[in-house]
């Protein structure tokens, strides 16, 4: 086939298209590399301009090129030539890919439904790094994403209005109630499996006999008959101990029927607030303890919410389904490969995050045919 031939030319506008979202994509990675790093810290995203975390130097533009700055300069700040991570280029890479498929898919017949899409695809990306890293979603992410994915249902009912009549909610135009559906469903079924899942593994409270002592040590909590590291327990910032103390002992003083409040990064007794790190070992005397620990959270049910708003109830069940499948295959693979204590640390929005991109590019076409 010449590259003359009518049918080839006739494709060139669409790859043109093609080639053009590729690039946006790659500058929109760009802009959610400043993202993952600066809002889990609580920075602005918008002020100051990119610089150097490591020796301050602000940035020009000519070497903020997303790609071709971190091939140019090897993946070392031009300045002090502290290593730049590879992640900066792999999320770059990544969105431009993504934004490309995106175009690829459903350009051809719905280019808005391709847009919004894209835009879903961008917070994925940046929600999925910063929950691996800090195992957290941001608001802006989950309450943000649900709001938009409602607005884009009611501009874009195509978003929802191609699904055959029985998995569709509502009539064709109305992508507004279909979109607030969708969100409903993904916070309550994924609310239920969290609910279900502190009563099926009760570790949630845990009683003792009265008058039992339990020890904080730097690194472990001593329960009578176990020990359980951090590690273990504080998986996200806002994951805290809760206890009843009849008697607290600290190394220099001690208190009486105080309530004590543990996180990561702060120790609440009483009144009173401390540093976890000032405080060397901790006795306390009581008969009953709360213990944070849950595959999901909160965050994952807001984040799914955005899910069913963006891609439509179905969306939620198919995500559901594969992300536990992948949870459970990248458990067994670490069990097998002897890093167990890692996994175990791994928080559940990435295998969500996955499993959305599955739907997008094979699962809303795989369940349309099947149920047909
Ligand atoms: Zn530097």
């Amino acid at each position: 086939m010449s590259i003359f031939d009518p049918k080839v030319l006739a494709q060139v506008p669409f790859h043109f298209w093609t080639t053009v979202t590729f690039v946006f994509g790659c500058v929109v990675g760009s802009f959610l590399n400043v993202c993952i790093y600066r809002m889990p810290r609580g920075e602005s995203i918008v002020h100051p301009p990119s610089h150097c975390p490591h020796c301050n130097y602000s940035i020009p533009w000519y070497l903020n090129i997303p790609l071709f700055t971190w091939v140019f300069l090897r993946g070392r700040c031009a300045n002090c030539r502290a290593p730049i991570s590879v992640r900066y280029f792999l999320v770059e890479f990544l969105t431009g890919l993504l934004f490309a498929a995106c175009w690829l898919k459903y350009g051809a017949h719905w280019p808005w439904v391709a847009l919004v899409y894209c835009v879903f695809v961008a917070g994925l990306v940046a929600a999925a790094f910063i929950d691996f890293e800090h195992y957290i979603i941001p608001d802006e992410f989950t309450i943000g994403g649900i709001g938009a994915g409602i607005v884009c249902s009611f501009f874009i009912p195509e978003l929802h209005s191609t699904f055959p009549d029985f998995l569709r909610f509502g009539k064709p135009e109305q992508g507004l109630y279909a979109g607030c559906f969708g969100a409903v469903i993904g916070a309550v079924v994924i609310y239920g499996i969290v609910r279900l899942g502190k009563l099926a593994f009760g570790r949630h409270e845990v009683q003792f006999e009265p008058n039992t002592k339990i020890v904080f040590t730097e690194s472990t909590l001593k329960l009578p008959g176990q020990e359980i590291q951090y590690g273990e327990i504080f998986y996200r910032d806002t994951d805290a101990i809760v206890f009843q103390a009849q008697r607290l002992e600290l190394i220099d003083r001690c208190y009486v029927n105080v309530a004590v409040r543990l996180r990561r990064d702060r120790l609440q007794i009483g009144e009173e607030t401390l540093d976890p790190e000032q405080v060397a070992c901790m006795e306390a005397v009581t008969d009953q303890i709360v213990l944070p620990r849950e595959a999901m959270g909160l965050g994952d049910v807001k984040f799914m919410a955005a899910f069913g708003a963006f891609l439509g109830w179905p969306a939620v069940f198919f995500v559901l389904a594969v992300s536990s499948f992948i949870g459970a295959l990248a458990g067994l693979t670490m069990i097998a490969l002897k890093k167990k204590e890692r996994y175990s640390q791994i928080p559940f929005g990435p295998y969500l995050v996955v499993a959305a991109l599955v739907w997008i590019f094979i699962g809303r076409d795989w369940m349309v045919w099947w149920f047909r």
